[in-house]
């Protein structure tokens, strides 16, 4: 089905739903839950019953977005949550390809009888068919920014005000760490543009995403900085490790590390790079690169993961020690077989 056609067929469903349910990934970003809000908010001023359900907690830089406080999180108001979905009419996948994304929440959810339509909004490669429509472009910066151009296609901008527009925004800036890598496409900017008209306060978004941090994450990401980072030359790569011991004395709070992955990215001749967090049951991986490293083909090969080519992330079930072992022969292989 062509892109025009897609538009139609939304527009319909949209307008025959009375209950719509817009559900991120689990442990939901800036642009995950931007626009699922985003699009929560729009749906409102149609007169629709809408809800954001979120398959887990997120961090609290993200707590101030608009109509933050209606979102229900699972596994909290379970029963409330499985009746909204048993009535929806109307589900959105919001920033995922796959239900495996859902995590923890995956299981409940597919036991959940509805007889929702079923749409996918993302821009993760590899989409799985899992919705009746599926608008998944990989060439955009963020979900958010894919959300703004359906909101235009489908008319429903006209209901977009400042609150929603800050949601939209928020959600293009924390893909792209505020606008420096995946957003060389105009039309990133362009969109970015048609946000501020909504009279947005920028710099307020700003502060409350990446200037609200407590003194502990601070001093966190310098004892990582300075402690805690290995830097592997020979293949441009670095990795950042933290044990679940260091992360109390630190006082952890979902959310602390968040950009901590980016850091090693900065020094010269480095263009790959990962974090290792201990958590009770995993090690949690991020991967980031630049240039044509695929940190998701990485991710998915050695770390149960996946992602974009520059951003990705996974787990792994060994303990950190072999974890890092396993990391730096994964290494070594991937470059034998596709750097050589
Ligand atoms: P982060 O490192 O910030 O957790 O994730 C970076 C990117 O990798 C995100 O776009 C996210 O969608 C993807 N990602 C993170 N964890 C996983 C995972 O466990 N599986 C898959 N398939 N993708 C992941
Ligand atoms: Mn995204």
């Amino acid at each position: 089905m062509d892109y025009k056609t897609k538009i139609q067929e939304l527009k319909t469903y949209i307008k025959k739903a009375t209950n719509i349910v817009i559900i991120p990934h689990h442990n939901p970003d800036g642009d995950a839950i931007g626009a699922s809000l985003a699009l929560k908010l729009i749906f409102q001023k149609t007169n629709k019953k809408a809800v954001v359900i979120s398959p887990s907690k997120y961090p609290e830089f993200l707590h101030w977005l608009p109509d933050n406080d209606n979102v229900l999180i699972y596994p909290y108001k379970k029963n409330t949550i499985i009746k909204l979905i048993e009535k929806s009419d109307l589900i959105f996948y919001i920033d995922f390809n796959s239900l495996k994304r859902l995590e923890s929440f995956e299981k409940d959810f597919l036991s959940i009888n509805n007889n929702a339509k079923k749409i996918l909004i993302d821009h993760h490669p590899n989409p799985q068919k899992i919705a009746d429509l599926s608008f998944s472009d990989t060439s955009v910066s963020s979900t958010s920014e894919l959300t703004y151009k359906i909101l235009e296609d489908t008319e429903l901008n006209t209901y977009i005000n400042t609150n929603i527009a800050e949601c939209l925004f928020t959600g293009i800036i924390t893909d792209t760490g505020l606008l420096n890598y995946n957003s060389s496409n105009p039309q990133t900017f362009n969109i970015v543009s048609k946000l501020l008209e909504f009279n947005i306060d920028k710099q307020k978004i700003i502060d409350n995403v990446y200037n609200n941090f407590s003194e502990n994450r601070m001093r966190l990401m310098g004892y990582c900085l300075n402690n805690k980072m290995q830097v592997l030359t020979k293949y441009n790569s670095a990795f950042i490790y933290l044990t679940i011991e260091e992360l109390t004395k630190y006082k952890f709070k979902s959310g602390d590390a968040e950009g901590f992955v980016n850091l090693p990215l900065s020094i010269k001749n480095i263009n790959f790079s990962a974090i290792f967090i201990e958590k009770t049951d995993y090690i949690k991986t991020s991967f980031r690169s630049k240039g044509n490293f695929p940190a998701n083909v990485f991710a998915k090969k050695y770390f149960n993961g996946g992602g974009h080519l520059n951003a990705a992330g996974g787990k792994c079930f060994l303990n950190l020690d072999e974890t890092i072992k396993k990391f730096k022969n994964s290494l070594i292989e991937f470059y034998a077989n596709n750097f050589k």
